[in-house]
């Protein structure tokens, strides 16, 4: 059998084929792909998850900090919030939190998993991690979800792109947020057509994004949007459990996701030439970074 896909549907139809998940799917099309048993493709998973607890662990409990001094220690704040009844809700607040701590590491150069960027690293490790804790989810379960991840994601790469630069933030932390939506969708029962639901609603829900990062840094408004992008993930993994689903089908709106950013004018597109990067205040703090750099080169 062959376990390539180009579009969701063609994914959904595998699974029903084999009555399998979307893991399962990617477990085997990762092994016919790389010639390589089932035990090896999973040890490769397995210590990806390793990086990505380890990245969101130093997060929130080290303070790190930004080469630029930019960003670093907000993780930790928002983590030891969430134990005080927080309006969105502790475990909200704490899968929003570890989303944050690993761009905030990754922006202190320390070492994470693209998912499917670094500037959009946190949202995976912060929903599965946390979601993982409170549910008791073991790590092959963990890994499972990361093999669905691994294959919506693909998706995206495919049929519309994964990169600031191309297509705006929604390439990044909308893709982060929607490959999140299906893994935790997946582990938590759902069908495959219902992790693609989650997906279409997290991609849906941000839709037109730019990418604005000022200073030109992964950094603002990048570490705020994962957690936000978190947040995103986790509601729309719950509209697709409940029996909600995506009006416009996972396909469609993953051609009209790339329209889009197409349609983003290059100022928007990772140049720090426009939206918030070109914000009085981030003109400033560019140019200190200027004179930073500057000194450190004399
Ligand atoms: S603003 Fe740009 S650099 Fe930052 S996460 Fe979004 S796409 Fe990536």
């Amino acid at each position: 059998m062959n376990y390539d896909f180009k579009t969701g549907i063609e994914l959904v139809k595998l699974c029903d084929a084999e009555d399998i998940k979307i893991s399962e799917v990617m477990i085997r099309r990762e092994m016919d792909i790389s010639e390589t048993a089932r035990e090896d493709v999973i040890a490769e998973m397995r210590s990806s998850l390793h990086v990505m607890r380890e990245s969101s662990e130093k997060g929130l409990t080290e303070k790190v900090q930004s080469v630029s001094r930019l960003s670093g220690g907000e993780a930790m704040k928002l983590y030891s919030y969430a134990d005080a009844e927080p309006l969105s809700g502790s475990h909200t607040c704490k899968a929003a939190a570890a989303a944050m701590a690993v761009v905030e590491v990754n922006a202190a150069m320390g070492r994470i998993v693209a998912a499917p960027t670094a500037g959009a690293s946190g949202i995976l490790p912060g929903v599965l991690l946390e979601t993982g804790k409170a549910r008791n989810w073991s790590d092959d379960q963990l890994i499972e979800g990361l093999f669905c991840a691994g294959a919506v994601g693909m998706l995206f790469a495919k049929n519309a792109t994964i990169s600031g630069a191309a297509g705006g933030c929604q390439a990044e932390t909308g893709v982060a947020a929607a490959i999140s939506a299906a893994a935790l969708v997946e582990i938590s029962g759902g069908s495959p057509m219902q992790c693609l639901d989650a997906a279409a609603i997290a991609i849906k829900n941000i839709e037109g994004l730019v990418c604005d990062p000022v200073a030109g840094l992964v950094e603002c408004p990048c570490i705020k949007r994962n957690a936000m992008g978190a947040a995103n993930a986790m509601l729309s993994a719950d509209m697709a459990l409940c029996g909600i689903t995506s009006l416009i089908p996972f396909d469609e709106v993953v051609v009209s996701m790339y329209n889009v950013g197409r349609d983003i004018r290059p100022e928007y597109r990772e140049t720090s030439k426009g939206g918030l990067a070109a914000t009085p205040t981030a003109k400033l703090i560019a140019s200190g970074i200027k004179r930073m750099n500057g000194r450190r080169d004399d």
